[in-house]
C-alpha cells in the first residue's frame, strides 16, 4: 500500500505517510498534491518547512515544477507542536533538515489523531540514509518512494548527485549543484580525510 488517499482510510485514529525519494523526484509535488485534495475535502491543513531553506519565498513550500502551497517556516522541530491544535492534516518537507525531535513530534501529533504528512530526502549526496528520514520511514504507517529520471542514462534514479565539489552534508538550493542518478551512473564523492 502506499498511500491511504487511493485506498480504505484509517479512522477515527492519526496516522503518518512519508513521501521519500532523491532531488527531482517529485516529493514537494506529492505533499502538495496530497495537501490540495485534504482542503478540497473542507480539512483544516497546515504546512511547514525548517527555516534553513530560504530557496524560494518563505512563506511556502515551491517544488521544482513550481507548484507551491503556504507554508509556515520553524526554526525548530519543537516549534511546530504549538501551531497545530487547530488542525487535522499537518504536512511537513524537507524533512531531512530538522533534528531528530522530529520523529518523536511526528509520532505524537498521529498520536493525537492527525494526518501527518513527511516529505524529504532519504540519501544524502553520498548515497548515505539521511536521519532523520530513515526513522520517520519506520514508524510511518504509509511510504511512498518517488523516483526521478537519470540524468546520465534515463533509468529510474533514487540517489541524489553532487555535481559540484563541497563536502557540507547540507548545500541548500537545487539544479546547479545536483543531478538524479540512477544506482549505475551515480558516483560517491571521493573523501577526504
Ligand atoms: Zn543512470
Amino acid at each position: 500500500m502506499t498511500t491511504p488517499s487511493t485506498h480504505h482510510s484509517p479512522t477515527d485514529t492519526g496516522w503518518i505517510e512519508v513521501i521519500c525519494g532523491c532531488m527531482f523526484s517529485g516529493k514537494t509535488e506529492e505533499l502538495i498534491r496530497r495537501v490540495r485534495r485534504a482542503h478540497i475535502a473542507k480539512q483544516k491543513v497546515i504546512v511547514f518547512k525548517p527555516q534553513i531553506d530560504t530557496r524560494y519565498r518563505s512563506d511556502h513550500i515551491v517544488s521544482h515544477s513550481e507548484q507551491s502551497h503556504v507554508s509556515v517556516s520553524v526554526k525548530d522541530a519543537k516549534d511546530i507542536m504549538e501551531l497545530v491544535d487547530e488542525y487535522q492534516v499537518i504536512g511537513i518537507d524537507e524533512a531531512q533538515f530538522f533534528s531528530s525531535d522530529i520523529i518523536e513530534i511526528c509520532n505524537t501529533l498521529a498520536d493525537r489523531g492527525k494526518r501527518v504528512i513527511v516529505a524529504g530526502l532519504d540519501q544524502d549526496y553520498r548515497g548515505v540514509p539521511f536521519e532523520p528520514v530513515p526513522q520517520l520511514l519506520a514508524i510511518a504507517e504509509y511510504i511512498t518512494k518517488t523516483l526521478a529520471i537519470c540524468m546520465v542514462c534515463g533509468n529510474p534514479a533514487d540517489r541524489t548527485q553532487r555535481i559540484t565539489k563541497s563536502q557540507e552534508r547540507v548545500l541548500v538550493g537545487a539544479k546547479d549543484h545536483y543531478e538524479a542518478r540512477c544506482r549505475k551512473c551515480f558516483e560517491p564523492p571521493v573523501e577526504s580525510h
